[in-house]
């Protein structure tokens, strides 16, 4: 079959390297490919530490996802020749102050029933990553949350797909010519498909050379709650630094607020962070869906939509190509899985 896929960010590529691993054959429409949420994104691939209360039909995806990631990205690493920044290095979370340590000590306990992670003192944690400074009250390791580069991830998937992916925005899917059309596209509404209910939550990152003589700053991702604010450093395999993520639903430019706030309790955690240079700051919206579940599904015979991937797009997105594919192709999901991705499940919009 031919598929036309709209939009170029993590999940319209991995969706078309899917296909294509399938055997069929894609063209992918975008004007500016990875521009949007997947441009800024750290990164993180942390179904353990991004676990929230109240999110039953998240967690399993989160863990499927994952545990698909490293045969995927090992793919698509092997067929284009390309670094694709998967690494393996673990993550920390730490407690800024003895109230945040009852905020983590209450997340973990539900941590716990999903995967593996180990409460430590703030000495424990300091010998684990020297960095961590006194302001650090007590952390939570948790080996099995790894971290991958979209950016490299996103240049082999482009690289791989070369001219299918023709830069061209799609207003109108009736307009295409395939036997189907994938539309993922973020947040944009695209004539000739129903209106969901996908909103932009923006974040501020900031990316930061670390100088040589601090080289490495850390080892692990640090993610920390610092008065009930959660803050992350994520270090890249060529030493810089990617912190985030601020959370807001107005304002899309960079905020001055938010970059101070970073800032700020990543120092208060990693104190040698003031020495390093910024050189990127970067705000992009996450598109959210109402429970923060993605919404993949057939809108109409010829049109799978693929959306709504909000705060986990880059972890998701394997398994989000894999089951976008078999839905677009017809072949069966798991009731329980269609149920909780179903793109009309919200009733206002059934
Ligand atoms: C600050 C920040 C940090 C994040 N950190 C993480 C993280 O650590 N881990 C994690 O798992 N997730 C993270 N996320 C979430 C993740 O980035 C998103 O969920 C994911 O990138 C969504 O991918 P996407 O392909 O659906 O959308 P996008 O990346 O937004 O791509 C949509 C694409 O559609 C294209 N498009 C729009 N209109 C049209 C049109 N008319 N025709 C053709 N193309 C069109 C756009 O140009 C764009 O390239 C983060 C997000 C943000 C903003």
């Amino acid at each position: 079959m031919h598929f036309a896929i709209v939009g170029a960010g993590i999940v319209g590529l991995c969706t078309a390297w899917e296909l294509r691993q399938r055997g069929h054959t894609v063209t992918v429409y975008d004007p500016n490919p990875v521009s949007e949420a997947s441009f800024a994104a750290a990164g993180m691939l942390a179904p353990v530490s991004e676990v929230v209360w109240d999110q039953p039909n998240l967690y399993p995806l989160m863990q499927r996802s994952k545990k698909l990631y490293p045969e995927f990205a090992r793919s698509v690493a092997e067929a284009s020749g390309m670094d694709v920044g998967y690494l393996t290095s673990e993550t920390l979370v730490c407690a800024g102050d003895s109230a945040d340590r009852v905020t983590l000590n209450e997340l973990t306990e539900l941590q716990e029933h999903i995967g593996q992670v180990h409460r430590l003192s703030a000495r424990e944690a300091r010998a684990m990553e020297p960095a961590l400074g006194p302001g650090v009250v007590g952390a939570v390791h948790i080996p099995g949350d790894h971290q991958i580069d979209p950016r490299k991830f996103c240049a082999a998937l482009l690289s791989l797909l070369g001219d299918a992916v023709v830069r061209e925005a799609v207003e109108d899917v009736d307009k295409l010519t395939a036997d189907h059309v994938i539309v993922a596209a973020g947040l944009a509404q695209i004539g000739g498909v129903p209106t969901l209910p996908v909103r932009p939550v923006y974040g501020d990152v900031l990316r930061l050379d670390v100088p040589e003589y601090l080289q490495p700053l850390v080892t692990r991702t640090v993610r920390a709650v610092v008065r009930g604010r959660p803050v992350y450093v994520v270090p890249r395999g060529d030493g810089t630094i990617v912190l985030g993520a601020t959370s807001r639903e107005d304002s899309p430019g960079v905020s001055a607020e938010g970059v101070h706030q970073l800032l700020r309790d990543a120092h208060h955690i990693i104190p040698g962070l003031w020495q390093c240079t910024i050189n990127e700051m970067t705000a992009r919206a996450r598109p959210g869906s109402p429970d923060d579940v993605p919404m993949i599904g057939r809108v109409s015979e010829h049109v799978t939509v693929s959306t709504g991937y909000f705060r986990h797009g880059i972890l998701l997105s394997v398994v989000g190509a894999k089951l976008t594919a078999d839905i677009a192709l017809g072949k069966p999901v798991d009731p329980e899985t269609q149920r909780a991705i179903d793109p009309f499940r919200f009733k206002e919009h059934s």
